[in-house]
Order: structure tokens, then C-alpha cells, then sequence
């Protein structure tokens, strides 16, 4: 009989199983792929236009594309490398690129947990994660945003489910906050569930080396996914976890099986973006001082973000929708551009500017910033 979606701690049994029915897929083989001796009658790079490499001064030496998904023999050297990177950059045994966040986040939950499992998901969890629990048909418990105790409650009160899932983020795209992590772990731990965390907009700015808010706080997550279109700067994501983890979701996390490879050029493009990153601990010290004065020049003017916000994402609540846009657009009549975040982005009543600070800006922005949202607020009576 063929495995439904085992239990986390249950992956290598399940694994064996594939094995015995000759239906695993293995990490190891897929490398043929990319090897010269061999004659590969299992491409979909029908003109050979994907072996192409590139020249520059500099040339990468990887090819453009995969030509075929990871496990038919897509998987290339760099593929393997970058992965060995990220798994050792956020402390994990290992790790599995995928093409998007989107795609990693309803893949792996999906792969992970089904109709028998329970999983407790924060109202404000991004559309990636919460499409991944409607996918997996699990029972979903949505608690309201970083309410720590009704987690707790939500947990004491599902002993019946085969397994139960924490679903959070780290740090919040649209509220520039964070979950009580440590806290988090120890509930799980008591409960016996799986902590999943998304560190997409956390990863490259917290932590030693950026390394996520996991590490910065010592707490390992079961699953942790990562993005590298944000922070890294280029795109795709990626999980990290424990090896059988990602033998699992290389043969069943649907986004990643049934998709072409990510391009082999991108992945050794995305090496180097991740050293950069590790290394930028100038940038982020240039990113906290820019947060820090733009925090405080927009005190200066009376505006607060809401409390547990922190880090370079600011959002300045307004509430009605039609209100934030105009503050929007006063602030680009001042050749300045916040993005004006409305329902169903986020809940209904609570649009906000959102203001992210970057490592490039000047004390000068930061002025300017504070200054023209200041004069828009209060224009629009919403200060
Ligand atoms: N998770 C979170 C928390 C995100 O904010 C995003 C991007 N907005 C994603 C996943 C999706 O990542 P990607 O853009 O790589 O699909």
C-alpha cells in the first residue's frame, strides 16, 4: 500500500515503503543529469537551447537551464551546492529549493500534513501558507495575529488529531512583527506538535549572518522556509529541515515534483547572493541605523507604528481604503512611494501605508520620508 502523508516523525519508515513498492525517488541519482557521459534520453530541452552557458567577463560557469524537472535527472551541481549552503546558512541538516516561496510553502504543507491533522494557523499567515493548509485538508484553527495563548488553547484542546502544526512567520510582511518564538517551541514541545516557520522576510536581515529570527533566538522550527526574492535578492525559496524531511518532499511535494528545475545559472547566481548576504553585516548595521532614525523621526512628528512593530518594515495604520490611497498618492506627488496596503491584502478596515527602509537610504530619505507622510496624514485628517 502506498504511504498517505506520514507523520514528521514517522518520514523514514515511509520512505522505505517507497522504496520497497520501487516508487523512491532519490536525491543522488538525479545528478546524471548533469553529466557529459552519458546520453540523456529523458530532456525536455528539445532544441538544446538550455545547455547553453553564458559568456561575460566574469562567466558563470552553469548552464541556463534544468532541462527537466530535479528528480528526472534536472538537478545539477549547483542546485546541490546552493542547497548545502542555505541548509548550513538557518542551522538545518538540509535543504530543497523551489521555485517560488508560493510554491514551497503549498508544497511542503501539503506534503506534510493531511485530513487527520490539526493545524493552527495566525490569521495574518501570507496567502502561500494558507493555501498549502487548504490544500492539505487539515483542520485549520486560525487564531488571531500572534496571540501566543490561543495557540496554547488551540493545542490543549486537540489531543485526537494524528498530528498538530504552529503555522507562523517570523516576521510579518504587512505588520513588521513577530511571534514569541521560543515560546512557540517549548508549547510544541509540551504538545507534541511541529513548529512550521516562513523566515521570508526575516532571512538576510536578522540573526548572525542573517540568518533568520530562529537562529537569533536559538529555537529550531521542524520546517523552516526561507524566500530568495527578497533580502537575497534574485528569487526562488527554499526548505530546510532534517534530511528525511527533504527526501520527502523531493518525492511528494507536488510544486517541486511535477516543475522544472530552477535554471542551474540562477542557483549560481543565488551561491553568490548568499555569501553576499552573509557577509553584508555592514549593510544590516546600516539598515538598523536608517530603521532606527526614520523610527525616530517619524516620533518626532507624532506617528507610531503599532506596538511589537519593529525591524524595516513600518506600517502606518489608516484604516479606511480610500483614505490610504490618497495618502499614497500625496506622498507620490512628493516623488516618494509607499504602497498603499488595503483589504484583501490585509483585514478589512486596516489599510496602511506601508514604509520598508532599506541599507541604501540616506539620513536625508529618512527625513524626507517622515516629513511628506507627516504633511499627508495630515491632510487627509488621519494623523
Ligand atoms: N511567504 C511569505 C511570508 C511572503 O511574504 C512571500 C512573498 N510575499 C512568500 C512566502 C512568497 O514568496 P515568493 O515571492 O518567492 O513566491
Amino acid at each position: 500500500m502506498l504511504p498517505g502523508v506520514p507523520r514528521l516523525d514517522d518520514l523514514e519508515p515511509a520512505l522505505l515503503e517507497l522504496e520497497r513498492e520501487g516508487l523512491l525517488r532519490h536525491p543522488d541519482r538525479a545528478l546524471l543529469g548533469s553529466r557529459s557521459d552519458v546520453l540523456l534520453a529523458c530532456s525536455n530541452d528539445y532544441l538544446g537551447l538550455g545547455a547553453r552557458h553564458v559568456s561575460r567577463e566574469t562567466p558563470p560557469e552553469a548552464r541556463i537551464g534544468a532541462g527537466a524537472s530535479r528528480l528526472i535527472h534536472g538537478t545539477h551541481p549547483e542546485h546541490v551546492w546552493l542547497e548545502t549552503a542555505l541548509a548550513e546558512w538557518v542551522a538545518q541538516p538540509a535543504a530543497l529549493l523551489f521555485s517560488s516561496g508560493y510554491a514551497a510553502n503549498v508544497g511542503a504543507i501539503a506534503a506534510l500534513a493531511d485530513r487527520n491533522d490539526l493545524i493552527v494557523s495566525d490569521r495574518l499567515n501570507h496567502a502561500s501558507l494558507v493555501d498549502g493548509c487548504r490544500l492539505s485538508r487539515a483542520t485549520l484553527a486560525v487564531t488571531e495575529h500572534a496571540d501566543t495563548d490561543a495557540i496554547a488553547r488551540e493545542l490543549a484542546q486537540a489531543p485526537n488529531y494524528r498530528a498538530r502544526w504552529v503555522v507562523v512567520e517570523s516576521y510579518y510582511s504587512m505588520d513588521g512583527d513577530s511571534p514569541d518564538l521560543p515560546r512557540l517551541r517549548e508549547l510544541c514541545d509540551k504538545h507534541h506538535a511541529h513548529l512550521y516557520v516562513d523566515e521570508a522576510h526575516a532571512l538576510g536581515v536578522f540573526g548572525p549572518g542573517g540568518s533568520g529570527l530562529c537562529r537569533a533566538q536559538n529555537i529550531t522550527p521542524d520546517v523552516l522556509v526561507g524566500t530568495l526574492g527578497k533580502a537575497v535578492g534574485v528569487a526562488g525559496a527554499f526548505v530546510a529541515g532534517s534530511e528525511p524531511l527533504r527526501r520527502w518532499l523531493w518525492n511528494r511535494a507536488r510544486s517541486f515534483v511535477f516543475s522544472t528545475g530552477l535554471s542551474p545559472l540562477l542557483a549560481e547566481i543565488l551561491l553568490r547572493q548568499v555569501h553576499a548576504t552573509r557577509n553584508a553585516s555592514e549593510a544590516r548595521s546600516r539598515l538598523r541605523q536608517n530603521v532606527d532614525s526614520l523610527r525616530a523621526e517619524l516620533a518626532a512628528h507624532g506617528i507610531r507604528p503599532p506596538p511589537g512593530n519593529h525591524g524595516p518594515i513600518l506600517p502606518i495604520l489608516v484604516g479606511d481604503s480610500a483614505r490610504t490611497l490618497r495618502v499614497a498618492e500625496r506622498m507620490l506627488s512628493e516623488n516618494i512611494v509607499v504602497q498603499a496596503i488595503r483589504p484583501p491584502t490585509v483585514p478589512k478596515g486596516t489599510g496602511r501605508l506601508r514604509v520598508t527602509v532599506t541599507a541604501e537610504m540616506t539620513a536625508e530619505h529618512t527625513q524626507r520620508i517622515a516629513g511628506a507622510l507627516a504633511t499627508a496624514l495630515a491632510a487627509e485628517q488621519a494623523l
